[in-house]
C-alpha cells in the first residue's frame, strides 16, 4: 500500500457504518490521485485503487474523507461522516467506462475484508455513490461487479427465492426501508436497478424489481 497524505478531511460525527464505493471519473489514476490530495479540490476519499491493484491510502480510517457530497442512506445524511470512502481508477460515463480490471478487483477485496473486520460494517451496508446519491451520481455504476462481491460477503445480493410481494406500489416502501432516499421515485428507481437489477436499467420497476428488493430487505431483516 502505498501512503499519499490528503489534507482534505476533518473529524467524524458519527462512528463508522458504511462503505461507499466510487469511481474516480478522470483520464488517469495520476490525474485522480493529485485532485484528492489538492487542497484547493476540497475532496478526498480514504483509499483510491489503480486498474493495477495498486492501493493508496490517503486518509485516515478515523477522519472524516470528503467523497460522498450530499448524500443520503437509511437515515444518515452526513454519509461523509459515517462512511469510508473508496475511489475506483476508472474514466467512468463520460470519459469511456471500461470494466474494472481483475487486479483492481482483487485489492479492492482485501482492503474490504479488512474494513469489514476492523468496523463491523454489514453487508447491507456497502454500497456505491448512486446508491447514496441518486439523483447526481452514477458511480461506480452497472459494470462494477456487485453479485462477485456479495457471494464473498462484501454486500447484499437478492436470493433467488420466491417471495409473495409482487404489488409495484410496494417497491419505494421496500427500497426506503433498505436505506434509498425515494424523495425523487425515478431517480431511486435507476440507482437500484443499477446496482442490483442492471437489465431493467431505465425501465420502471417490474415484478422481478419488486421480488429482489423484497429479497433484500428480508435478509437485511434477518441480519439486525
Ligand atoms: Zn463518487
Amino acid at each position: 500500500m502505498s501512503l499519499h497524505i490528503s489534507p482534505n478531511f476533518d473529524e467524524r460525527t458519527f462512528s463508522i457504518s458504511l462503505v461507499v464505493l466510487h469511481y474516480t471519473g478522470m483520464k488517469t489514476g495520476k490525474a485522480a490521485l493529485s485532485r484528492l490530495c489538492d487542497p484547493k479540490s476540497r475532496v478526498s476519499a480514504h483509499y483510491c485503487i489503480e486498474e493495477d491493484g495498486t492501493v493508496h491510502a490517503l486518509v485516515d480510517e478515523s477522519k472524516r474523507a470528503w467523497h460522498a457530497g450530499v448524500s443520503y442512506w437509511d437515515g444518515i445524511t452526513d454519509v461523509n461522516s459515517a462512511s469510508i470512502g473508496i475511489e475506483l481508477v476508472n474514466k467512468g460515463h463520460d470519459g469511456g467506462y471500461t470494466p474494472f480490471p481483475e487486479k483492481q478487483m482483487r485489492s479492492l477485496t482485501h482492503l474490504l475484508q479488512g474494513i469489514v473486520l476492523r468496523h463491523k460494517i454489514a453487508p447491507y451496508n456497502i454500497i456505491g455513490h448512486s446508491d447514496v446519491a441518486p439523483l447526481r451520481k452514477q458511480d461506480p455504476g452497472e459494470l462494477f461487479p456487485w453479485e462477485a462481491f456479495a457471494e464473498q460477503g462484501l454486500g447484499l445480493w437478492h436470493e433467488r427465492v420466491f417471495t409473495h410481494i409482487d404489488e409495484v406500489q410496494d417497491f419505494y416502501a421496500l427500497l426506503a426501508q433498505y436505506g434509498y432516499d425515494v424523495t425523487d421515485k425515478a431517480a431511486a428507481a435507476i440507482a437500484f436497478h443499477r446496482h442490483f437489477y442492471i437489465e431493467n436499467l431505465g425501465e420502471d420497476p417490474n415484478a422481478e424489481s419488486v421480488r429482489r428488493i423484497a429479497s433484500l430487505v428480508q435478509q437485511k431483516l434477518d441480519l439486525l
